[in-house]
């Protein structure tokens, strides 16, 4: 059993859609019967190397906005 999302053309493994959505597009998938596609796992890391990469981006802006805040308030 597999997650299809038809967005992005993939059959992902469940334990890849963080509640049921496609980890690469973030769209919702449908449950099939099918096999995973054989780049699943590959094409899932690398959807999760960008997330932490966007993750880290956001929290180093949001720091220096405080940063800049403060200095405004100071
Ligand atoms: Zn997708």
């Amino acid at each position: 059993m597999t997650y299809y999302c038809s967005e992005c053309v993939m059959n992902w493994h469940p334990y890849q859609c963080a509640e049921g959505c496609c980890p690469e597009c973030g769209r919702g998938t449908k449950r099939t019967p099918d096999e995973p596609s054989s780049d699943a796992a590959l094409r899932h890391r690398a959807a999760l190397a960008a997330a932490a990469k966007r993750e880290r981006y956001e929290r180093f802006e949001a720091f220096y906005a405080e940063r800049e805040l403060q200095r405004i308030a100071a």
